[in-house]
């Protein structure tokens, strides 16, 4: 339907609205721009813009309160209560009207303020004269950063177009606080609007450690510089035309050939059905009709949608909410010409990366060099991302709720990673804290270090092999003087992922090649291709799935793609050419599967002879022990495999039918529990009695807590990430493992939900080394 010019009528359908009530908002929005445009001292323009509502809503009084630091909420403005009261009424969040406004993000409209169950009286504003009382909350990023109030002597409640025009109003008053327009920011920078006050938020230590650096939103903030319709029939063109663009370019993202099924399909088949929802685009043309532009509305109903955010407990629905946060940024985008995405050049030095969520793959196409640290809204221990941060040795938090709304671009963030806690634009004192915590880390890594080249053994002369895990080159750069036995773990995925195309045979001959080149005479465990799951590939398609862990992932993938297989092990025993070469297969659930793939690895050893060239010097074909199924298989599975490689990420994740992506739950069970313990100990027994070697390569492995309880338990080679390698070994030359052991097989029984306490106590008693963090549960 074309637009409209001039006056706008009602869809059809729609409840009737007062067309003079908008017509007068949106002469009052245009009066609020022309103040906004005179050159006044903030103060000055806040009374004029009060005076002017007072007029035009024909109330006697009109006032404007500001979040202060402290959840306090301080009259800055009014026109009719008294005016010595400006600055000096306090109230906190939840007090009085407005406080409960403050608190609620809720519209009060009453006739009888006095009667009113919030009601508090304030004598030094005269107040107690005026009956009605009408107030909404000043938004911006989800949070109510003030109040605006309208009052009138006489009793009489507010129509829906009153509080609807008060609304819009209190939208632009927001904008206008946090451009530094109504306040001044050095007085009053801690306005809760201008969001410059330091304080902490709390989230999940996802990767230890501590970091200090600038804000950088993997999603560029979206600025609007104009607030107010000039034209309301032109906002609307403007707006039908970005939102028909915009669901063209979601009809079009949904259609794309290579998006294939799977959950990014799902997310965006999800989005596209809301930007065809016809009740968001009606009630942002409704804000339009108040007299805002058309990125202004949208970034009205979207405050609306946030503040629904942080009131809903329910995780499905947060999450609808999110996709509409989302959505209504997607449709920002179109109308500003603002970009989705940062130029990576533009990263400063030190940054503090924040998003919602992240992919390992998004990680990985960061400069990791400049990357500090890393907060997520979301996230989870055993995630991908996660492990890829820990092996990038990146502190980082989970779980932030509202760090995206907290700060803002190149704000200056502190990240306690032993803690989980965010400090957000910290004070001088806290900021030299983290700077002299980042020295005194260096230098205890330094001098762990310099233990490099000592022996890995316990205090009782056990020697314990200690590898790397890796899944890049530059993983491999250090590793001839880290002192370490090798790689344990190569996740050859990890690199598929940071590619635009499927890596042909000679590239990953080439790479392999450079990989085995780099370790030199240090054996590579390589892990044969674990996609699916939290690890796509984008050129790939694969089918939606319920449940993708537990999906079309890893050796099933592969041995469903015989050919991709293949061609793997054939560049890996290219790249060998002659020298001695480790392989494994990942989420191997039945013998059937591991012959099945080893058959594969003996057609490539016969192709190797019939193309002349020659075969590995020893080939060790192992198995990752990750689905517990197979535990119940292991006579029939160590007669056939040179080793097996404990994968506790996932093992956990299967025995404990607890997702390890799923931040609801990163923190419900522990590694080190009795049940995990448990097993992990009949394995080694069961590796032991058979002559087979176990390592373990997950991320339990590489926390010196629960590496010192894997080899209580009898583990003898671990694979830790490079970070890590030098507390894992302080940690088991402290240690005599006879007493541990004995210790340990005495709590395998308890009925603890997590041992993690009594270990701990241990090492205390025992003066086992441990990073001073790793004392906290
Ligand atoms: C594991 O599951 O423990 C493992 C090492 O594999 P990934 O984390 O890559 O799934
Ligand atoms: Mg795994």
């Amino acid at each position: 339907m074309a637009p409209r010019h001039g006056a706008v009528e009602p869809p059809a359908g729609d409840k009737p609205r007062n067309y003079d009530q908008m017509a007068g908002s949106r002469r009052l929005l245009r009066r609020l721009i022309e103040v906004a445009a005179i050159p006044l001292e903030p103060q000055e323009r806040l009374d004029r813009v009060v005076r002017m509502i007072a007029t035009d809503m024909v109330a006697e009084v009109c006032s404007v309160y500001a979040q202060r630091a402290g959840d306090l909420l301080e009259l800055f403005a009014t026109e009719g209560l008294a005016p010595g009261a400006v600055h000096r009424v306090r109230m906190r969040v939840g007090e009085g009207l407005v406080g409960s406004i403050a608190a609620t993000g809720q519209v009060v409209n009453t006739a009888d303020a006095q009667s009113h169950p919030n009601f508090r009286y304030f004598p030094e504003t005269g107040e107690e004269i005026y009956h009605s009382f009408l107030g909404v909350p000043l938004l911006r990023s989800g949070r109510v950063t003030g109040v605006l109030t309208v009052q009138n002597r006489a009793p009489r409640h507010y129509s829906d177009d009153e509080v609807e025009a008060l609304e819009v109003i209190g939208t632009v008053l927001a904008e206008m606080f946090a451009s530094g327009g109504l306040a001044d920011p050095k007085v009053y920078g801690y306005i809760a609007g201008l969001r410059r006050e330091s304080y902490r938020l709390e989230g999940t230590r996802l990767v230890e450690g501590v970091a200090i650096g600038r804000a950088w939103l993997h999603e560029p903030q979206i600025v609007i510089n104009r607030l107010i319709a000039e034209n309301v029939g032109t906002e609307l063109n403007r707006l039908d035309l970005a939102v028909a663009r915009f669901r063209a370019s979601m009809d079009e993202l949904v259609e794309r050939p290579d998006l294939g099924p799977g959950e990014h399909r799902d997310v965006f088949e999800a989005l596209r059905m809301f930007a065809h929802d016809p009740g968001w685009v009606r009630r942002i043309r409704e804000t339009v009709e108040t007299g805002l532009s058309a990125e202004a509305a949208v970034r009205r109903v979207q405050e609306e949608t946030r503040l629904k955010l942080g009131h809903v407990a329910d995780p499905y629905i947060r999450e609808r909410l999110q996709d509409l946060d989302d959505l209504a940024n997607r449709l920002l985008r179109q109308l500003t010409g603002q970009a989705l995405h940062h130029d990576p050049s533009d990263l400063p030095a030190e940054t503090i990366l924040i998003a919602r969520n992240l992919s390992a793959a998004d990680l990985i196409e960061y400069d990791r060099s400049r990357i500090k640290g890393i907060v997520l809204e979301e996230g989870s221990r055993t995630a991908h991302v996660t492990i890829v941060a820990r092996a990038l040795d990146i502190p980082m938090l989970g779980r932030v709720d509202g760090a995206m709304a907290a700060a803002d671009p190149g704000d200056l963030l502190a990240i306690d990673g032993d803690h989980g806690h965010l400090f957000l634009r910290p004070t001088e004192d806290v900021e030299q804290a983290f700077l002299s915590s980042i020295m005194i880390r260096q230098e205890r890594r330094r001098i762990l270090e310099t233990q490099r080249s000592l022996p890995s053994v316990t205090l009782d002369g056990v020697p314990i092999g200690l590898s790397l895990n890796a899944a890049f080159l530059i993983d491999l750069a250090h590793l001839d003087e880290s002192g370490a036995d090798g790689i344990g773990l190569f996740r050859t995925e990890l690199t598929f992922m940071n590619r635009s195309r499927y890596p042909d045979l000679p590239a990953q001959t080439d790479y392999y090649r450079s990989i085995m080149e780099k370790a030199g005479d240090l054996p590579i465990l390589f892990r044969t291709l674990d996609v699916g799951s939290d690890k796509q590939l984008p050129y790939w398609r694969t089918p939606a799935e319920e449940n993708p862990a537990m999906g079309w992932r890893a050796i099933r993938m592969m041995l469903d793609r015989p050919i991709v297989l293949r061609e793997q092990l054939r560049a890996l025993l290219r790249a060998a050419n002659g020298r001695p070469l480790c392989v494994m297969f990942p989420m191997v659930t039945e013998v059937a599967e591991f012959e099945a793939a080893r058959a594969l690895v003996d057609r490539e050893l016969d192709r190797l002879d019939r193309d002349g060239l020659p075969r590995p010097e020893r080939l060790e074909v192992g198995v990752m022990m990750e689905v517990p199924a197979l535990f119940w298989q292991l006579p029939a599975i160590l007669r056939r495999v040179d080793f097996v490689s404990l994968g506790s990420n996932d093992l956990f994740q299967f025995l404990y039918a607890c997702d390890r992506g799923n931040p609801q739950l990163s923190d419900r069970y522990d590694v080190l529990s009795p049940g995990l313990l448990s097993f992990i100990h009949d394995l080694v027994e069961r590796c032991r009695a058979a002559g087979v070697r176990l390592s373990v390569c997950g991320e339990m492995a590489s926390r010196p807590l629960e590496a010192m309880a894997l080899i209580g338990l009898g583990v003898r080679h671990l694979s830790v990430t490079a970070a890590d390698l030098a507390p894992v070994k302080a940690m088991l030359r402290s240690v005599a493992i006879g007493p541990l052991h004995d210790y340990l097989m005495t709590l395998l029984e308890l009925s603890d939900h997590s041992l993690r306490g009594r270990l701990q106590a241990y090492a205390l008693d025992h003066q086992i080394v441990l990073p001073p963090g790793v004392y906290r549960p």
